[in-house]
């Protein structure tokens, strides 16, 4: 299936923006209602950059959904109340590259290593009682990989984390489909 990664990235953020205005509505599709209990409570801000207005690819946007909606979840959850959430999407001749930048607590270099393992948590989100089974990323990064692509993370100690993941894509494919 092929969906428009602009609009998609758009509907999911705006479902994250409806949440801190409405008191909870209901969120079904969401997996953990006790995580979204939480971010209900606590006010964040999610800017976006893309650097195209459309980016046609093929994906199960399913599975997509699963990716970006548990890393907004995460820079929300390991942030502080307030937080700047910024979304990026860059594109490359060959490459179509999402980053989502929090201000939270950052990831120290030995853990950096270790989040995307299954069940893996650090001591202090486990002690923080954030909800949350440890499993996000370790899904997160077996989809992209399923896609050809690869997942990182960049982070500082008490200054934040970036989240990306890249895809293959082929931008000259649609150019010459438009022409
Ligand atoms: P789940 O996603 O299954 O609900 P989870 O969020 O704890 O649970 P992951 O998404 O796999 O699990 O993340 C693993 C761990 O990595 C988290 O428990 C947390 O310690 C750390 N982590 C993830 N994202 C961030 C972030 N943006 N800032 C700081 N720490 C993070
Ligand atoms: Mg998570």
């Amino acid at each position: 299936e092929y969906i428009d990664l602009i609009e998609f990235t758009n509907f999911v953020l705006d479902r994250f923006d409806m949440m801190i205005k409405t008191d909870g509505g209901d969120h079904q599709n969401s997996k953990a209602v006790s995580d979204f209990e939480d971010l209900n409570k606590k006010k964040y801000r999610i800017i976006r950059r893309y650097d195209r207005s459309s980016i046609w690819l093929e994906v199960d946007p399913d599975r997509l959904m699963q990716v970006i909606d548990n890393i907004i979840n995460n820079a929300i959850k390991y942030s502080p109340e307030g937080g700047e959430i910024r979304v990026e999407i860059k594109t490359t001749d060959h490459n179509v590259i999402f980053a989502i930048t929090d201000q939270g607590q950052g990831i120290s270099k030995k853990e950096r290593s270790k989040i995307f393992n299954r069940f893996y948590r650090i001591e202090r989100a486990r002690s923080r009682m954030n909800g949350g089974t440890g499993l996000g990323l370790a899904i997160s990064k077996e989809v992209i990989e399923t896609l050809g692509g690869h997942i990182w993370v960049e982070s500082k100690e008490n200054v934040g984390s970036t989240f990306s993941f890249s895809l293959p894509y082929d931008w000259h494919k649609w150019e010459d489909q438009n022409a």
